[in-house]
C-alpha cells in the first residue's frame, strides 16, 4: 500500500538544496517514508491512495528546534509588553526575562500545563511543523519537577501524531530580578541534582518510543544557571546514550557577564571549557554571545569553536523582535561557516511567522536583502533543523526520508499569480494557509483541521486553565 501525491508543487531536495519542480513530479510514500519523488515512477495500483495536490506546494514539515508548550500560552497578555524594570536592560529585556516569565510560571500547576500543551501542539500540527523540540519546566515550578508532567506531555504529542524530541529542563540554580535591576542566583541544595538524574532517566528511558516518532534531549536549562559539573555530566550522559542537547545562552547582557564574572571566560570559551559543543549540541538563542551582541566582535577562537564542533545555534526572531531585539546577524553567521536552524520559542507557534521574521530582522539590521534569502530562510527551518538533530531523513522531500509533508493551498488570491514559492512561504504566507499535514506517512491534518483534537473543547479547557492561572500569579 503506497500513498501517491500528485499534481502538485513539490519543493524536493536535490543535490544539497532545496528545489521546486513545478510539473509533474509526484511523491510516493509507503509506510513512514517517502520511497520515490520524481516524474517516473511506477504507476498507482489498485489498493494504492491518490491524494491530488492542485493548486498545493508540496514541502517538507518544517523541523522547529526550539519552543515550550506547556507555559507559553500563560505568558499571553503578561509578557510581550512587560516593562523592562532595569536601566541596564537595553534591547534584551531583563524584567521579561528575570521576573515576569518566573511570576507567571510559578503560578501554573500542573493539569493547566496538559492542558497548554494540548493547544500548543495543536497549533504546531495544524501550522506545518512536523518536528517539534519541545523543552519542558525547570523543575521548582508548578508540580515540584515531577519527570511524571513530562510523560504526559509527551503522551500528548504523539497523541497529536507529531514527531517530538522532548527535553525535560534542569538546573543548579535559578534567578530572579532585584530592586534597582540587579540579577540575584540562588543554588539549589538536592533538587536541581535530583531533577537532574530524573530527567536523565526519562530520557534514556523514552527515546524512540511511539515507532521513533518520540525522541529525547539532555535540557540544561540555561548556561547559566547550571554549573560547570552539570555540564560536564550533561556533555557524558549525552556521549554515552547519543542524545542531544539544548541550552538557553546568549539570551541577555547579564548573562554573558554572569558568565565572565564567574568563570573568566565568555560564553563560547565557557561551553568549550566545559565540553558542551558538538554536532549534537543546540544554543538556543546565540543573541548575545558577545559583549555588544555584535557576532562580528566573536574572537577568531570562538568562531573555530562554534563551526569545528559544528554547534547549531537555534534563531527565535519573534520573540526578540516583539520587545525590540535583533539577531546581528544570519547573515553573520552564515558568512562565519555557523550552523543555524530556527525555531518559534513563544506563540503564534507558526514557523511561517518565524521564517518571515528572521528574513526581515537581518534585512533591517545588515540594510540589505544579502545573506537572507528566502531560499536560506526556508532552508533554516527545515533541512537546518534536521541537521542540528543528525537527522538527514527530515526537512527534505527525497526517497530515503521520513514521509512528513505540508501541502500549502496556493489556489488563493493571496497566493496567485503562482511565483517563486520560497518567497511566498516566506514573505507571504501563514499557517493558515496550510491544507494537510502528513507525518510518518500519516495525515495528521487535514482541510486545516487537526484530527486528533476537538478545537472548541480544547480551547474552552484552556480558557478555564488560565483563569485558574492567573488568579494564582503573584507580581
Ligand atoms: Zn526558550
Amino acid at each position: 500500500m503506497k500513498t501517491y501525491i500528485e499534481n502538485g508543487t513539490v519543493i524536493a531536495w536535490q543535490d544539497g538544496a532545496h528545489r521546486v519542480m513545478e510539473r509533474g513530479v509526484v511523491v510516493v510514500i509507503e509506510g513512514d517514508s517517502i520511497v520515490a519523488v520524481g516524474v517516473d515512477v511506477p504507476p498507482p495500483g489498485d489498493g494504492d491512495t491518490r491524494i491530488d495536490a492542485s493548486g498545493r506546494i508540496v514541502m517538507p514539515g518544517f523541523v522547529n528546534t526550539h519552543l515550550h508548550v506547556t507555559d507559553t500560552l500563560y505568558t499571553k497578555g503578561y509578557l510581550e509588553e512587560a516593562s523592562n524594570l532595569s536601566s541596564q536592560a537595553r534591547e534584551t529585556n531583563y524584567g521579561a526575562l528575570y521576573k515576569t516569565l518566573p511570576a507567571v510560571r510559578h503560578a501554573i500547576d500542573p493539569e493547566a500545563q496538559v492542558i497548554a500543551a494540548e493547544c500548543a501542539f495543536a497549533e504546531l500540527a495544524r501550522t506545518g511543523s512536523t518536528t517539534v523540540v519541545e523543552l519542558g519546566y525547570d523543575y521548582e515550578v508548578g508540580g515540584d519537577g515531577d519527570i511524571s508532567i513530562t510523560e504526559r506531555v509527551a503522551q500528548v504529542a504523539m497523541a497529536t501524531g507529531l514527531r517530538c524530541y522532548s527535553g525535560p529542563r534542569y538546573r543548579a540554580m535559578h534567578y530572579g530580578h532585584a530592586p534597582g535591576g540587579k540579577v540575584w542566583y540562588e543554588k539549589y541544595s538536592d533538587e536541581g541534582r535530583r531533577r537532574f538524574r530524573d530527567c536523565v532517566d526519562y530520557c534514556i528511558g523514552w527515546d524512540s518510543r511511539y515507532e521513533g516518532r518520540l525522541r529525547t534531549m539532555l535540557a540544561p536549562g540555561q548556561i547559566d544557571t547550571c554549573d560547570p559539573e552539570m555540564l560536564r555530566e550533561t556533555r557524558r550522559v549525552a556521549n554515552a546514550h547519543k542524545l542531544p542537547v539544548q541550552v538557553h545562552a546568549g539570551q541577555s547582557p547579564n548573562e554573558y557577564e554572569r558568565i565572565q564574572s564567574e568563570y573568566g571566560m565568555s560564553t563560547v570559551e565557557y561551553m568549550l571549557d566545559t565540553g558542551l559543543l558538538g554536532p549534537d549540541c543546540l544554543i538556543g538563542h546565540g543573541q548575545i554571545m558577545t559583549r555588544d551582541g555584535d557576532m562580528a566582535s566573536l574572537k577568531p577562537s570562538e568562531v573555530a569553536a562554534l563551526r569545528d564542533s559544528r554547534t547549531t545555534v537555534v534563531h527565535l526572531p519573534w520573540v526578540k523582535a516583539r520587545r525590540g531585539g535583533v539577531i546581528n546577524s544570519i547573515r553573520k553567521y552564515r558568512q562565519l561557516g555557523i550552523r543555524q536552524s530556527l525555531g518559534t520559542d513563544t506563540y503564534p507557534f507558526d514557523m511561517f511567522n518565524d521564517m518571515r521574521m528572521a528574513a526581515t530582522v537581518c534585512r533591517i539590521v545588515e540594510h540589505s536583502v544579502d545573506g537572507a534569502s528566502s531560499a536560506d530562510v526556508f532552508t533554516m527551518a527545515t533541512a537546518g533543523g534536521a541537521d542540528a538533530l543528525g537527522r538527514p531523513d527530515l526537512g527534505r522531500l527525497a526517497a530515503g526520508c521520513k514521509a512528513d509533508l505540508v501541502l500549502v493551498r496556493a489556489d488563493t488570491f493571496k497566493a496567485a499569480p503562482s511565483y517563486d514559492p520560497f518567497k511566498f512561504l516566506v514573505l507571504c504566507a501563514t499557517g493558515d494557509d496550510v491544507d494537510r499535514v502528513i507525518v510518518a506517512g500519516r495525515t495528521i491534518v487535514e482541510n486545516g483541521r487537526v484530527l486528533a483534537v476537538d478545537m472548541p473543547a480544547a480551547v474552552a479547557r484552556l480558557n478555564e486553565a488560565a483563569r485558574r492561572v492567573r488568579s494564582n500569579i503573584v507580581d
